[in-house]
């Protein structure tokens, strides 16, 4: 049995916080404004693992208005919603996520990427393929007022 699942987060950017992609932290002069560490590429997959079975989104299962979760590493996000997949006897297959931002350069931080979020997802890196992309100056993302990242994930219950 196999179940597909996309999710999408976006996240405004500014001065002076940290940015968070991936589980890892990227050395940049702008960060996420959010209630964790605004990591847009975690959370993105968190709703496509989420969706793959039906069972909502991130903001059901972790709401921004619940001060648990204030400043929360989203690793753990990430983390806790794997459980609730494995809790319902399915495993991910792979995972495919692209990033839409103007700045930094992504490429050197995927390998690092890949291996926190392997680790959690208990796959091999290879299963997480990373993408980024620029919009060419195009739009917020391009003015570097913000971030987009998206996934795809396939499971299968053995
Ligand atoms: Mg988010």
């Amino acid at each position: 049995m196999y179940r597909i699942g996309q999710g999408t987060d976006f996240h405004q950017l500014a001065e002076g916080k940290e940015l968070w992609l991936g589980g890892v932290k990227i050395p940049h002069t702008k960060g996420a404004v959010a209630h964790s560490d605004g990591d847009v590429l975690l959370h993105a997959l968190c709703d496509a693992l989420l969706g793959a079975l039906g069972l909502g989104d991130i903001g059901k299962h972790f709401p921004d208005t619940d001060i648990r979760f204030k400043g929360i590493d989203s690793k753990v996000l990430l983390q806790r919603t794997y459980s609730k997949i494995r809790e319902k006897g399915y495993w991910l297959i792979n995972a495919d996520c692209t990033l839409l931002l103007q700045a930094p350069k992504i490429a050197p931080h995927v390998e690092a990427m890949q291996q926190a979020m392997s680790r959690i997802l208990n796959v091999s890196r290879e299963d997480i393929s990373i993408k980024a992309t620029t919009t060419e100056q195009l739009s917020f993302i391009g003015r570097e007022e913000g971030v987009v990242a998206t996934a795809i994930v396939l499971l299968q219950k053995f």
